[in-house]
């Protein structure tokens, strides 16, 4: 048989240590065949056991407030004015700002070995449906590289202000896929979860929202998201972001957090280089870290995928869109260094976030899109243990980036 592409030699994401390397086919778009010492011809590249995953999926990210550092700082003397902060430069995000300022964001992405993503984007009155729209004309241009969908929120409150609400309406008639929110911004928490379910009901869409944000479990918005999630039936659609609250919880509270969750079929995402970022501020020693055990969660039955969240703004002045990185930042933090730990730690960037986004056409099989990055390790624990770098990417059998090792010059 004749293939386009043949990696030799493959360590296939998610496969015990004893399994054999494997060769994968790619044929047009798809995978078109898996097995060791495949007999076929073709292009043929060696993967000498390097680790061969499906492509990454950032579950989690604003790429609307994007690179705006030139036009906003970070709060001075550790303050906690971040939305005000962006709020005050946001009548200025033209449509052709925000598509060139996400577009870098999205190729940074790519890089680094996502082809997979949900962006929020922002529908407040003072940025309109602009951002949404240059959005959704990027996820068109970008088509060849990532499958990008759209989580349409209100950052500024929602029950509070009518026109958001329109926006949200407007954008969910015109390409909109999810719905999100940010509650802690509401001054009506509850009224403003109730309206996002109404409109997921609507529309029959998926719904992410951020939420629980803050030092203390005091005021956990979780069980009403949890309740309504029952109530609708939306298990497996939903998704909470955030959540450093649960960070707070002692163990049996975690637990019966946990088993709510895994119950009810909330998913969590965690943000760990924002909540890192933004956690703490009220204490001058001994800062909390204010970022949730998402393995500890994983143990409850509970999904959870790890994503970049902000690039380069008031609630994250860093950024590399480097998810193997984030998943490292994680680890660290979260004090999870065991194999299988970080063999966990690495899903949450792939196969966890794809059951996140309910991709189901999503892995390597035979059949499914050959969405694939080669990395400079040998398993998915490696790679995040040693931030490994994506050494080649496919998009629907197409390979859309490259870089090489460096090289040292020996005397
Ligand atoms: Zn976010």
């Amino acid at each position: 048989m004749a293939f386009d592409l043949i990696l030799r030699n493959a360590r296939i994401a998610g496969t015990a240590a004893d399994t054999p390397l494997m060769d994968i086919a790619v044929d047009g778009e798809s995978i078109a065949a898996i097995a060791p010492h495949l007999e076929a011809e073709g292009t043929e590249w060696g993967m000498n056991g390097r680790l061969v995953s499906p492509g990454l999926i950032e579950s989690h990210i604003h790429l609307d407030k994007s690179r705006i550092m030139d036009r906003c700082t970070a709060a001075p003397d550790r303050g906690t004015d971040h939305m005000h902060r962006v709020s005050a430069v946001k009548p200025g995000f033209t449509q052709e700002d925000v598509y060139a300022r996400a577009k870098e964001t999205v190729e940074q992405c790519v890089v680094n070995g996502t082809s997979h993503m949900r962006t929020h984007a922002e529908l407040d009155p003072n940025g309109g449906l602009r951002g949404f729209e240059a959005l959704k004309q990027l996820a068109a241009d970008y088509r060849w590289a990532i499958d990008i969908e759209i989580c349409v929120f209100a950052q500024e409150g929602l029950t509070n202000v009518p026109e958001t609400d329109a926006n949200l309406v407007t954008a969910l008639k015109n390409g909109a896929t999810v719905i999100g929110g940010a509650p802690g911004y509401d001054p009506d928490h509850g009224g403003q979860i109730r309206r996002i379910f109404e409109l997921a009901r609507e529309f029959d869409v998926d719904i992410d929202i951020h939420l629980d944000v803050g030092p203390t479990i005091d005021d956990m918005d979780i069980h009403l998201v949890c309740e309504l999630t029952a109530e609708f039936g939306w298990g497996g659609r939903v998704a909470v972001g955030h959540g450093t609250k649960y960070s707070c919880l002692p163990p049996d509270q975690l637990q019966d957090l946990g088993a709510r969750l895994a119950d009810t079929g909330v998913a969590v995402t965690v943000l760990p280089a924002t909540d890192l970022f933004v956690m703490g501020r009220h204490q001058d020693h001994s800062v909390m870290r204010g970022v949730a055990d998402a393995n500890a969660l994983l143990a409850c039955g509970v999904n959870c995928s790890l994503s970049t969240n902000n690039v380069l703004n008031p609630f994250t002045p860093f950024g590399d869109c480097s998810l193997i990185r984030i998943a490292n930042l994680y680890a660290n933090v979260a004090q999870r260094g065991g194999e299988d730990e970080m063999a966990d730690i690495f899903e949450m960037l792939t196969t966890r976030s794809a059951r996140l986004l309910r991709r189901e056409n999503y892995g390597i099989e035979v059949g499914k899109p050959a969405d694939l990055v080669v990395w400079d390790a040998h398993t998915g624990a490696e790679a995040v243990a040693t931030i490994a770098r994506p050494l080649h990417g496919f998009k629907r059998g197409r390979e859309t980036f490259s870089q090489s090792l460096p090289e040292l010059q020996r005397p």
